[in-house]
């Protein structure tokens, strides 16, 4: 069953990126000018200011814990229960991803832990999407 989620922001390039994660792969814009790696979804490089001349690279998946936190406020009163935790993973390629955790909880987390990626069935206003999240390497 789907898990209720705030809604996702879609549009030129954000739809890119769910219909990659539907086929069950984490890709991120690459530019073709810098080969900088953008994130979240923009239609200019977040380093050189190009605009739209990207490719979609494939990440691993894998990657390590560098930050993370717990929300005790409902801010998605109704959508998302409290407590809830939120991770910052490195990928091993290099970017920063902010994600949430599958089988684990903040308090089973250490700095450096080993995390590999994993979808799960989500839904928001806008129909059912398959999200990135990570679980324990
Ligand atoms: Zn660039």
């Amino acid at each position: 069953m789907a898990e209720k989620r705030p809604n996702r922001v879609l549009g030129p390039y954000h739809d890119d990126f769910w219909a990659y994660c539907r086929e069950g792969e984490l890709r991120l814009q690459k530019c073709g000018a810098c080969g900088y790696i953008s994130w979240p979804a923009t239609d200019a490089c977040f380093d050189c200011g190009a605009r739209g001349d990207f490719s979609w690279e494939k990440f691993s998946g894998k990657g390590k814990i560098i930050s993370w936190c717990t929300f005790e406020r409902e801010y998605y009163r109704g959508v998302l229960p409290v407590p809830w935790d939120t991770i910052l993973v490195k990928l091993n390629e290099g970017p920063i991803f902010l994600s949430n955790p599958k089988g684990f909880a903040y308090k089973d987390i250490e700095a450096d832990m080993p995390v590999k990626l994993a979808f799960i069935d989500c839904e928001d206003n806008a129909g059912q999407f398959k999200l990135p999240v990570f679980e324990r390497a």
